[in-house]
Order: C-alpha cells, then sequence, then structure tokens
C-alpha cells in the first residue's frame, strides 16, 4: 500500500450534493478506506438517515443504537457514539439511524441549531490524544439543516459529479448555498474537490459533462475520473469498501488515485500556506 503523506492538522470535508444517486456515499466511504490503508486516521460521519455509510462501513444503525441524532438533537458528546469499522482499525464511523429523519424539523428550535455538529466535532478532536487526519461527512440529498450543520462543521467541501445528463443542473444553487455558509457561518469554508463519478467512457455525453465540469471548475477537479464498475455497487451490501471487496478492480484502483491526489494536493497547498 501507498504510503501518503499525512496532513498536520485534520481535514474536514463535507461531500455534498442535494441530489440523491451521485456517488456521495460511495465517494465518502471509499476515500476514507483509502485513505485508512494509506497510513491516515479517519473518521466517517454519516449524517443521512438512510444510514448507508454505515451500512457500508457494517455499522451497526437500527434504530435502538445511539447515533449522531443524539448528538445534533440532545447534546450527547461524539465519542459515545464513535464505532471502530471492520473495514480498517484506523476508519471509524458514527452512525446515523433514522431517528435523523426527525432532525430535520427537531433541530428548528434549538440553540445554536447550525453549529451542533461542529461543537461536538471539534470538542471530540480536542480531546483526541492522536486525533483523526481525515474526517468525511456524508450528507443527505437535501439542503435542510443537517446539510448546513455538515457545511458549518467541515472546512472543505467536496462534490461528488455523475457524468450524466443534468449533472450539472441544480450546481448553482449548491454553490451559492456554499457561499451563503461562508459569508454567515463558516468564512475557512471552502470548494476545494470535485470528483468525477460513475464515468461510462463510452459515451459522448459522459465526456462532455467531465469537459465541462473541467472548463467551469480547473483547480477543484482532481484528475481521477471513478469509472461505472458493478464492482462499486455491490461492495457496500457486503459492508465493504470496494478495495478490500475487489482490491484489483478498476473502482478500487481509481478512489486510491483520488484519495492520493487529495492527499498530495493537501500536502503541497500547506506548504505553500508556510
Ligand atoms: P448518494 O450517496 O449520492 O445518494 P450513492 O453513493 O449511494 O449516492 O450511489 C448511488 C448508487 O450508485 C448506489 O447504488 C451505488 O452503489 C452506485 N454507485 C456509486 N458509484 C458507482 C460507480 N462508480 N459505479 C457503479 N455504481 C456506483
Ligand atoms: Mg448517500
Amino acid at each position: 500500500e501507498a504510503v501518503l503523506p499525512l496532513p498536520a492538522a485534520t481535514r474536514i470535508f463535507t461531500i455534498s450534493n442535494q441530489k440523491g444517486g451521485v456517488g456521495k456515499t460511495t465517494t465518502a466511504v471509499n476515500l476514507a478506506a483509502a485513505l485508512a490503508r494509506s497510513g491516515a486516521r479517519v473518521l466517517v460521519i454519516d449524517l443521512d438517515p438512510q444510514g448507508n455509510a454505515s451500512t457500508a462501513l457494517g455499522v451497526d444503525h437500527r434504530s435502538e443504537q445511539q447515533s449522531v441524532y443524539e448528538v445534533l438533537v440532545q447534546d450527547l458528546p461524539l465519542a459515545a457514539v464513535v464505532r471502530p469499522t471492520t473495514e480498517h482499525e484506523r476508519l471509524d464511523c458514527v452512525p446515523a439511524t433514522i431517528h435523523l429523519a426527525g432532525a430535520e424539523i427537531e433541530l428548528v428550535s434549538l440553540v445554536a441549531r447550525e453549529q451542533r455538529l461542529r461543537r461536538a466535532l471539534d470538542t471530540h478532536l480536542a480531546q483526541m490524544t492522536d486525533p483523526y487526519h481525515y474526517v468525511f461527512i456524508d450528507c443527505p440529498p437535501s439542503l435542510g439543516l443537517l446539510t448546513i450543520n455538515a457545511f458549518v462543521a467541515a472546512r472543505e467541501v467536496l462534490i461528488p459529479i455523475q457524468c450524466e445528463y443534468y449533472a450539472l443542473e441544480g450546481l448553482s444553487q449548491l454553490l451559492s448555498n456554499i457561499e451563503l455558509i461562508e459569508k454567515h457561518l463558516n468564512p475557512v469554508l471552502k470548494l476545494s474537490t470535485i470528483l468525477l463519478t460513475m464515468y461510462d467512457s463510452r459515451t459522448n455525453l459522459a465526456q462532455q459533462v467531465a469537459q465541462e465540469v473541467r472548463d467551469h471548475f480547473p483547480t477543484q477537479t482532481l484528475s481521477t475520473i471513478i469509472p461505472r464498475s458493478v464492482r462499486v455497487s455491490e461492495a457496500p451490501s457486503y459492508g465493504q469498501s470496494v478495495i478490500s471487496y475487489d482490491y484489483s478492480s478498476t473502482g478500487s484502483l481509481s478512489y486510491r488515485e483520488a484519495a492520493g491526489e487529495i492527499a498530495r494536493r493537501g500536502a503541497r497547498q500547506s506548504q505553500e500556506n508556510n
């Protein structure tokens, strides 16, 4: 396994796109697994009531389990709901349960309703002897209070874009929401990374979408493109990343490459800033 540079401070990503089925969860889980294998300590926070990231990492998220819901709504410390994964010893997960579906409404009347995840996460990181190198927050397909909590807790936004029809539709709304958050709630938030997913090189459309995204976001778009691959879609039902499910598959290879790019870009940027 290639060893990648580790960030000096925790890099916190929110994986956002208000569209469903674009590869948010797949990206969160597989990048996290790739980075853990390359030497990083990684946390995935599942913020989608569906709990797909929890499932993909083999973490119990039945409704009687405590989850990120209790953290957001009942002020339970994050440490109380961090679970190890069978995927990798350096990869932990905060599961979501179906109760989270109600949190969108319950949060409305709570104080500091947009900051609750941030406070819990920052407190946890500050208390850890060896804090995580990476945190990935897997968002639900909406722009409600759960996603806002993720934007406020994160420092970087990663947008997965599916190389298909209407890929760019809704993107301007997402971008203006990120700008609003930056202005009012989280000045350090930046769109650092765009990942093209589910690419089918046989279609002209996929190539056009990829080119269009690169034209709009030349610095943010990773060179690596995730191909459409059956192995990627099979892995979650075994509670595994595609990397442990089928190490030498194209999906595994491309997620490992994307993780490498993210790690090396971060290292380059922190050098430039010093
Ligand atoms: P989201 O979290 O944005 O809703 P998912 O990550 O759950 O999207 O992906 C939607 C569906 O597409 C899932 O069934 C997933 O397994 C599948 N999928 C994601 N990425 C790929 C890929 N590269 N190749 C094939 N299937 C994929
Ligand atoms: Mg998802």
